[in-house]
């Protein structure tokens, strides 16, 4: 139980919810059986037993009659004990699943429960009796209907489980019986309410305990939705004020270094160097950047522009700042190649300005390192750009004034927080990202961060045409590409490399690579492969090589999704793309498009579909609105499955989910931010009992990670 659900405390099986209740106070009669018919209880007599079959596939079949027609029940197990419970002419109520066999109701492997055991025949009336029709079976124990005398007085509840638990017996109903138990050790007190008044709707709702009640043991459905309603409330709530207090706190807390000016080195950029206009959303999140970092309070701010909406000079413009006002800044990506890659675009912006930029990564000879290092640490150093290398302790700046970090909305709180050990004041941080997210996400994962969006892509983009075409159509695809090779454009393949362990998928990789020589042979052809087996340096040289326009196709798993800019390759043939996700998709092709050239991503599929599958390639061949395309993955995957927001630990919510109950989320959102600007450290009265709950929460929750 402990390792297969996680259950380790009552606290635990408390919240281990049913995902159905079965409704075994009432008896139905067998004619009311429908094709829809799921689970069904009934009540009759047993008119015949016959044991069927031979040895191996030997099963059990009996007959069960009411006042309104027959069901046939069947075992395959424990037919000898089956044997001695279930005789012809014994009464029982029947529980069970009902499936149709040869087009007659049948359930397998029902529960049995015999009615006045020792008085047979006890049915008033007989059930069996009724056969001719009455409609009608007795009144008392069986009428359809009525509450069943000595059956429970609420609907059972079936919880998830797995099938090893199946096997020890502890299966979707037999939890049902230990969280029966713990509920008659419960008392009131022992779920006190944590709501304050203040955030409780008018109509009122169930107690915290009536609420764990109800959502176990309902004694209706009507308050069963109550009670879910009320407990996935509640999990959006503290989960808002946790990350309402978190930023509170820092605001206050946290001191930020105050860029007071604009200054020379901005200004001379701007005017002399700066490659083209800002785009009318680059100028404003600049504003919002340059207001948070004026404020005296630390800037903790996540941007999110599409793929090539331009970020980098967004970032490059607000170091400037921070240089302007005597501080230094950094620059972290989340590989080797883009660290690089930002480190030459930048020098190259930089080159006539009195700016030092220094690379720091991984790789970084020794002697490199060391300069590096001495010349951050004495100030001498401007901009550090670099990858996680980075974060490490021995990286220590004179006066870090902002902290960039590109591609990395995983980028988490405790990381956060390395950042911000490297000076006495901790340094403003700007997180960009491509990766669209959808607000209800913004609000949960995020919630920490203020946020802002480039909406807004530089002009003169030529929109990425989206093709699906399913394999049987490879020599076309191979043939538009050799075209637009010809036209001196270049070429990505992404094959799916999911768990970049999985053999199978390395030997696909393989087998692809060949196949794609065999269209493009040498020496006419070039071809550049990376992937994540390779080393560093080999995976660094392929990408060179292809940047530098020595190969014209690049085979490459996923590993060059984000950041790498190569404006001139044109097209982006993604092999199984079934296999992507949504967002996974969208970041793909936001490799090509960078340049002046139309150009084209193809989406190539097995012909064989599911919907799910189809509908993901439709939307892509549809629009390529980023944030549409983060909300419907959402929608499709559930937010447990959006990268890197798993091991947040902000989204496990029991019951709430941030799709289906976004209207739930944002009055969570508005009761929390209301509650904490009256009451900014739970002092009042009314919220001590909020208070006392969320700090017997700690160490569950990201917010002990910050106090
Ligand atoms: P991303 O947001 O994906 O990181 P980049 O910063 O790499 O995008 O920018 C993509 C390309 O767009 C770069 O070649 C960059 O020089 C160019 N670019 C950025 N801003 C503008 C602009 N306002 N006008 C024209 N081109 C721009
Ligand atoms: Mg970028």
């Amino acid at each position: 139980m402990k390792k297969e659900l996680g259950i380790f405390t009552f606290q635990d099986l408390l919240e281990h919810f049913p995902y159905r209740h079965v409704d075994r106070t009432k008896v139905s009669l067998i004619r009311e059986i429908g094709p829809g018919t799921e689970f069904i209880q009934v009540a009759g007599r047993i008119t015949s037993v016959n044991l069927l079959g031979d040895k191996r596939a030997r099963r059990l079949v009996a007959e069960v009659r009411d006042a309104s027609g027959t069901l046939e029940l069947v075992w395959f197990q424990g037919i000898n004990g089956v044997q001695k419970l279930v005789q012809v002419g014994g009464e029982f109520l029947v529980y069970g699943r009902v499936g149709f066999f040869q087009g007659s109701p049948q359930i397998t492997h029902p529960e049995m429960e015999a009615l006045n055991p020792g008085a047979g025949g006890a049915l008033p009336g007989g059930v069996a009796q009724g056969v001719s029709g009455t409609g009608v079976s007795a009144p008392g124990v069986s009428l359809p209907g009525v509450p069943v005398p000595g059956r429970p007085d609420h609907l059972e509840p079936v919880y998830p489980t797995t099938e090893k638990l199946k096997v020890r017996g502890l299966g979707g109903r037999q939890i049902g019986k230990l969280t029966q138990a713990l509920f008659n050790l419960l008392k009131e007190r022992d779920l006190p309410e944590n709501l304050p008044e203040s955030v409780i709707p008018k109509g009122g709702w169930l107690s915290r305990y009536e609420a764990y009640k109800q959502a176990h043991f309902p004694t209706e459905p009507a308050l069963h939705e109550q009670a879910v309603m009320r407990l996935k409330f509640e999990e959006l709530f503290m989960a808002q004020l946790r990350l309402g207090l978190i930023k509170s706190r820092r605001h206050r807390s946290s001191k930020g270094v105050v860029f007071g000016q604009v200054g020379e080195l901005f200004n001379r950029f701007y005017t002399q160097y700066l490659p083209f206009e800002l785009t009318g959303a680059q100028k404003r999140v600049l504003k919002e950047i340059r207001r948070d970092t004026g404020s005296g309070r630390q800037m903790n701010r996540l941007l999110q522009g599409d793929v090539g909406s331009g970020k980098t000079i967004v970032a490059l413009l607000a170091m400037l700042l921070s240089l302007d006002n005597g501080y230094q800044a950094c620059m972290m990506a989340p590989t080797e190649i883009l660290a690089r890659q930002h480190y030459e675009g930048i020098s190259a912006l930089l080159k006539e300005m009195p700016v030092e930029v220094r690379l720091l990564t991984g790789s970084s000879r020794s002697k490199m390192r060391k300069e590096v290092l001495g010349m951050a640490a004495e100030g001498r150093l401007h901009i550090l750009i670099g990858t996680h290398a980075i974060l490490e302790e021995t990286v220590q700046f004179q006066r870090l004034g902002l902290a960039i970090v590109d591609e990395q909305h995983r980028f988490g709180v405790a990381q956060r927080a390395r950042l911000w050990a490297k000076a006495d004041t901790p340094p403003h941080v700007l997180v960009m990202t491509a990766t669209p997210i959808p607000r209800t996400l913004a609000m949960t994962a995020y919630g920490d961060l203020d946020y802002s969006v480039m909406d807004e892509l530089p002009p003169g983009r030529q929109p990425i045409s989206t093709v699906h075409r399913f394999e049987d159509r490879r020599p076309q695809v191979m043939d538009f590409i050799r075209y637009e090779i010809g036209k001196g454009r270049q070429i990505y393949i992404i094959f799916p490399l999911i768990e970049e362990s999985e053999k199978l998928d390395y030997e696909d990789l393989m087998k692809g690579y060949e196949n794609i020589k065999a269209w493009f042979p040498e020496p006419k052809y070039w071809i550049s492969m990376v992937h994540g087996r390779q080393t560093n340096e080999v995976r660094d040289t392929n990408m060179q090589r292809f940047l530098a326009g020595n190969t014209q196709i690049m085979v490459a798993t996923t590993v060059i999704e984000v950041g790498v800019n190569v404006p001139n390759a044109s097209v982006m043939v993604v092999e199984s793309a079934e296999k992507f996700g949504l967002s996974q998709l969208h970041q793909l092709r936001g490799r090509v498009g960078r340049g002046a050239e139309k150009s084209f991503c193809i989406l190539l599929t097995s012909p064989r579909l599911g919907k799910e599958a189809r509908e993901r390639m439709s939307i892509l061949t549809e629009t390529n609105n980023g944030f549409k395309i983060a909300e419907k993955d959402l929608e499709l995957r559930g937010p447990g499955d959006i990268e890197g927001t798993r091991q947040s630990g902000l989204l496990n919510f029991k019951l709430a989910n941030i799709v289906q109950d976004k209207e739930l989320l944002e009055l969570a959102r508005e009761k929390a931010t209301v509650l904490l600007e009256e009451d900014p450290e739970l002092t009042a009265e009314e919220n001590k009992a909020l208070k006392v709950y969320l700090q017997s929460q700690h160490g569950k929750t990201a917010w002990s990670k910050i106090s």
